[in-house]
Order: structure tokens, then sequence, then C-alpha cells
């Protein structure tokens, strides 16, 4: 692991607070950059660390069980970073000065969402407005965007109406020396607060042509930049989820442990048969996740193959992994009793965070509408 048991007893140290001051998690990002896990992801040859994706899910996961908002923050860093490794992998150089400037120190944020946009990235209500040299200025308001007082790159996407054959999605990162974007103060959440996901007004920020990546129709996209987003996405997000359940059945053994019972003379929780069932359930139902997620983001670094089955298959893993999550955190609390209500109880931190993992794409609705039209087909009109 890149990630040594020291630097996560620090970035852990520090997570409580952070998550009380809703302060940014600065430290942590100095100390994850010197360890150079901000090039994970790129290439050798290209000055990183040569990580796959799979190796890097394991790092995710070990993140977030130390701090889950700053493991979900670095993840959108790794998200772009991934993609970018996905099309390089698969033949193409069009992403390939995210690899170069992430190995340059950059640090990407992910300005994708929009208020009330069920379509994510499937159509955008940013305006992208030529600059008459191959190059957009983007208009419109981002929101949750991680990483808010840090990205130095931010990668977004916005709709051209002005070309003759019809609107397209256009991808593009714009720096934040550039300007032309105002990042609201407004980040106040119930948990994830390390992440600083601020509102993100595009004000006609500038993308020069060398920075606009992908001019695509809207909709569905079998593209290699769509692809590497939702593979990278889905299983990375999962990573953290998952990492956040695996700490919290860690606390609740602990506490099981200490925890005594009057009625049982004294003895520990932990043998307490309803207690161990309990615990041994979420274990178990844990236990399957990291399998899903470890094959399929194999099956991304060996390129291969699964046609249509690709997007219902990323979706589900992200759904089966957060939902998982939820459940595990809820049974760590039950048997932990009480203690686990108070603020100062990192359960009851952790209880905030994996409530999050609701809100990313992919949602149950969108995850399941993926699999009936799989198996049933679409509906027809
Ligand atoms: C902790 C966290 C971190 C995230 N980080 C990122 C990130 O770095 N980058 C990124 O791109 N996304 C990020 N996301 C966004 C996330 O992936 C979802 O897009 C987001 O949760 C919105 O989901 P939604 O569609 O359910 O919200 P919506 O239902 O769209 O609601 C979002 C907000 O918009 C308001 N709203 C809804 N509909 C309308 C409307 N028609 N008009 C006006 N206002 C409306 C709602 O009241 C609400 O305040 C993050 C989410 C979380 C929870």
């Amino acid at each position: 692991m890149l990630l040594a048991p020291e630097l996560l007893d620090r970035i852990r140290d520090r997570a409580a607070g952070y998550d009380r001051e809703n302060a940014f998690f600065t430290e942590d990002l100095q100390e994850l950059k010197e360890a150079g896990y901000l090039t994970a992801l790129v290439p050798k040859e290209l000055g990183g660390l040569g990580m796959s994706l799979e190796e890097v899910t394991r790092e995710q996961m070990a993140l977030a069980g130390a701090a889950p908002a700053t493991a979900l923050a670095v993840n959108m860093h790794q998200v772009w970073v991934g993609v970018a490794k996905v099309v390089h992998d698969r033949g193409e150089t069009f992403m390939d000065q995210v690899l170069t400037e992430a190995a340059a120190g950059e640090v990407f944020g992910f300005g994708i969402s929009e208020r009330g946009n069920d379509l994510v990235l499937f159509g955008s209500t940013t305006e992208a407005r030529p600059d008459g040299e191959g190059g957009y200025t983007f208009h419109g308001t981002k929101i949750f965007t991680s990483l808010s007082p840090a990205w130095t790159r931010l990668g977004t996407f916005g709709t051209d109406t002005t070309s003759p054959d019809g609107p397209k999605s256009v991808y593009a990162f714009i720096t934040r020396d550039g300007g032309g974007f105002e990042i609201k103060d407004d980040w106040d959440a119930l948990g994830q607060r390390a992440s600083q996901s601020c509102t993100t007004v595009l004000q006609g920020a500038h993308a020069p042509a060398e920075r606009v990546v992908r001019r695509l129709d809207p909709g569905p996209n079998p593209d290699p930049l769509i692809f590497g987003i939702f593979a990278c996405f889905e299983l990375l997000l999962a990573s953290v989820y998952t990492g956040i359940a695996q700490r919290a059945i860690d606390v609740a053994v602990a506490t099981v442990g200490k925890r005594t019972s009057l009625q049982h003379d004294g003895a520990p929780y932990s043998r307490d048969p309803d207690i161990r069932w309990r615990l041994a359930h979420a274990g178990i139902a844990l236990d399957g996740i990291y399998p899903q997620i470890s094959t399929l983001a194999a099956d991304v670094d060996s390129l291969a193959d699964h046609g249509s089955m690709w997007f219902p298959r990323l979706s589900a893993v992200k759904v089966r992994a957060t939902e998982t999550a939820k459940d595990v955190v809820d049974a760590a609390i039950r048997v932990s009793g009480g203690g686990a209500y108070f603020n100062r109880s990192e359960l009851s931190r952790l209880y905030r965070d994996v409530l999050a993992g609701l809100f990313h794409p992919s949602d149950d609705e969108s995850a399941h509408s993926a699999w009936a039209n799989a198996l049933l087909g679409p509906v027809p009109d």
C-alpha cells in the first residue's frame, strides 16, 4: 500500500477537528501530495507512480477509513486522472495533458453537477460559448464542487447551442489562475464537511482550444471520455463508502469489547449472541462488496469488454456499495449503544458521512432503470 499506516493515523487524528470546524483538509492534502498520491494513476513514463485503478480503489478504501471527507474530495482528483489513464490505455491522447499536469502537481476538481439536472453527464444547463478560436467560455452554476479551496484545474462541461449540426456537450478544463468564476462560501452540510463542496458560479471562465477535450452529442454516448468518467467515478466512489463501512465495523468491534452487560454479570457485549449476529451480518454484507469492486476495476485496467453491460454493472457496484455501507454503519451504531449518539463519537460522524453516498450518481433510480432496460429492453413509446 502506498498510504502508510502512520500517514493514515495522522489523517485520522485530524478528521474530527476538520468536521467540527467545517474546515478544509489543508494539512491532509499537503501530506498526500508529498506522498505522491495525487500522481498515483499517472503512468510511470509520464512522471507518475503508474498504479492501476484496482490498486487505487484499495488506497481510497484505506483513506476513507481514516477520513471520509478527505477521501471523497481527493476522489474527484483521482477520477479525472483515472479518466485520463483509461483514455490513454485505449490508445487516445486527448486527455494526456491531465496526466502530465497531475504529475507536475496540479489538483483537479470535478465541476459537473448542476441543480435539478438529473441528466447528469447526458446534458448540461451551463452554456459553453465558442470563443471563435476553438476554445470556449462557460456560463452557469455548478453545485457540490468538492476541493473548492484547492483545485487548480476544474474539469467541467456545458452545452454549445451554436453548432449547425445540433447542440454539443463541451468538456474542458479551466484553470484557477484564469478566473472567470466565483466560489460561494456556502458549504455547511450534514456530513463530508471537510470536502468543502461549494457552489461554483461560472461567469465566463475560459478554456482555450488546447484545454477543450471533447465535443459530443448530448445523451448516452460510448465515447472513451464518458466511459472513463462512469468507470472511475462509480468504482472510486464505491471504494470511499466501503472504506467508511469497514471503519465503522472496526470501531464497533472495539466498542462491544469494552461495553459490558449488567444482565450478564458484567460480560462484554462481544459475547452477546444478538450483538454478535448483528455485527456478523454487517460483515457478511460488506464482504461481498470487495470482490465486486476489485473485479470490475481490474476489468477496466485490462480493457475487458462488457459491451452494453458496462453501464448497468458500474451503476450497480456504486449503488450496492453505498447502500450496504449505510446499512453497515447503521448496524455498527446499533451494537455500540447510546455513546455513538454523541457528536464526539467517531461513529456519529461516520453515520453522517455515509449518508452522502445516496446523493451521488448513479442514484438508485438510474441504476434500476439501466438494469430494467438491460433485462427487459426499453419501454415502447
Ligand atoms: C459530499 C458531496 C460531494 C460532492 N462532490 C461533487 C463534486 O466534486 N463534483 C460534482 O460535480 N458533484 C459533486 N457532488 C454532487 C452529487 O454528485 C449530486 O449531483 C448532488 O448530490 C445533487 O444531487 P441531486 O440531483 O439529488 O440534487 P438536486 O435535487 O439537483 O438538488 C441540489 C440543490 O438544487 C436545488 N434544486 C433542485 N432542483 C432545482 C431546480 N429545478 N431549480 C433550482 N434549484 C433546484 C435543491 O433544492 C438543492 O439545493 C457531491 C455531492 C455530495 C453529497
